[in-house]
């Protein structure tokens, strides 16, 4: 079970160049004097970790307080030394540094955001980005007020931090930390002080840096937010004690999406993302923002005028909200692209064919059963299975509640079928 995993793993990232890599690394402290009979024990912060990230991926380190997190992401960052093991960085094995080499591998490769905040209080916004500079040993306003402007923060470069709020403070060390086009960004617990609206400008920011290829690594507590990374590591005593993938787990969301957009599009009803209602870890705008840049859908801004929503219902899913009004000012406008549309027609036509085989061959006669089935099948069943149904059933048109089912490779007959006998109708 553990190979199997290792392999989908490797699978995933196969030909992405490792851009951290840690072998058997270990990091100790001395134990506290309470915890400490003879004043010898040793606490292992890290205990013989070993761990591999891609270029470009990004990675939540989660785990109960105290178990390495912040040990981990400090010798990443160059922060420290470990006790034993290698630690490489871009190609570079940094476990053997001196202090000085250190700091310059840091200035090279690392940008840092932490949970506080580490501003200078005497300093404002643009002065504390350009302080960062300086230990780039160069100093520029334009540069970093640029910066400022890429975080929204172009109008607050003369505040001082105790005249920004916590989300905007943040936002500053986001700047800071981007100030030498770092290759690795390392967010220690980055929105553990701050409220839901700032943390989710935070976590588009890091959205973003992602966007840009850059690697992550990011401390959370918050199982949401680390669901916003590719893979998640969950640290217990200072061991690697579980992992998880997580894009698996997003295609049967991008799935209930396509589906929902489908339905939608089949009762001429358009989509807005504040009305969608789908089932998942990722917030449905977000959601909709990766299936964007997957080619699946596309967005566009919310008409000026206003319109009515019709009552409608896909039985598979509690779907949209009820009817209403949208003025204006609706949210964004999701359409499927022409790829998306075919995926979304794939996974319509393994669920309609499966309610078929339920209601018609098995005869279930729980309507929230076959639902409960047809959902699970419509992820699950291959292109063959999935014709093999079909034509079993004998290509059926419409499902049990009376909706198309898109046709497959195997329905050619069905058309064929269908266009001699009405050419037979029209001879007669
Ligand atoms: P986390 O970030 O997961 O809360 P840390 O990496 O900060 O955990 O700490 C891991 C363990 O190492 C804890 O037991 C902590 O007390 C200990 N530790 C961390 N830093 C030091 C230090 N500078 N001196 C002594 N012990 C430390
Ligand atoms: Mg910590």
């Amino acid at each position: 079970m553990i190979q199997c995993f290792y392999n989908t793993v490797k699978a995933l990232w196969k030909g992405k160049i490792g851009m951290i890599r840690l072998k058997n690394v270990t990091k100790s402290y001395p134990a506290r004097a309470e915890e400490n009979d003879g004043g010898l024990n040793l606490i292992k912060a890290l205990d013989d970790i070993s761990l591999s990230i891609a270029q470009g991926e990004w990675v939540a380190v989660m785990g109960p307080s105290g178990s390495g997190k912040s040990t981990l992401v400090n010798l990443i960052g160059c922060l420290d030394r470990p006790a034993s093991g290698e630690i490489w960085l871009n190609g570079q094995n940094v476990a053997n540094l001196s202090a000085s080499e250190l700091n310059h591998v840091r200035a090279e490769t690392v940008g840092f955001v932490f949970q506080q905040f580490h501003m200078i209080p005497y300093l404002t916004a643009v002065e504390n980005v350009m302080l960062a500079q300086y230990f780039h040993s160069m100093t520029d306003e334009r540069e970093a007020l640029a910066a400022l402007d890429r975080v929204g923060l172009k109008d607050r470069a003369g505040h001082l931090p105790s005249q920004l709020s916590g989300g905007e403070q943040q936002r500053v060390c986001i700047a800071r930390a981007l100030i030498n086009d770092p290759k690795i960004v390392l967010a220690d617990e980055p929105t553990g002080n701050l409220d839901a609206a700032n943390e989710e400008i935070i976590l588009r920011l890091l959205r973003e840096l992602h966007q840009q290829g850059r690697t992550i690594v990011m401390v959370t507590h918050d199982p949401v937010v680390a669901r916003l990374a590719d893979r998640r590591i969950e640290l217990h005593h200072g061991k690697i004690a579980a992992q998880e993938v997580f894009a698996m787990a997003d295609d049967e969301q991008f799935d209930e999406v396509l589906e929902e957009l489908f339905a939608l599009e089949e009762n001429g009803q358009i989509a807005e993302i504040g009305r969608m209602e789908v089932h998942g870890a990722l917030p449905v705008s977000i959601a909709v923002e990766k299936m964007a840049a997957m080619g699946l859908v596309a967005t566009r801004p919310h008409p000026p005028g206003s319109h009515a929503h019709k009552p409608f219902v896909n039985p598979c899913h509690d779907a949209l909200k009820p009817a209403g009004f949208s003025t204006g000012d609706g949210s964004a406008i999701v359409e499927l692209t022409p790829r998306g549309h075919q995926r979304a027609a794939d996974i319509i036509r393994r669920h309609r064919l499966a309610e078929r085989l339920f209601t018609d061959s098995l005869a279930m006669d729980s309507e929230t059963e076959i639902e409960q089935q047809a959902c699970k099948f419509e992820h699950i069943l291959s292109p063959e299975a999935t014709d093999k149904i079909c034509t079993f059933l004998n290509h059926p048109l419409t499902c049990p509640h009376g909706a198309a089912i898109p046709p497959g490779p195997c329905c050619g007959r069905r058309a064929e079928s269908r266009q001699s006998s009405a050419a037979l109708s029209h001879r007669h």
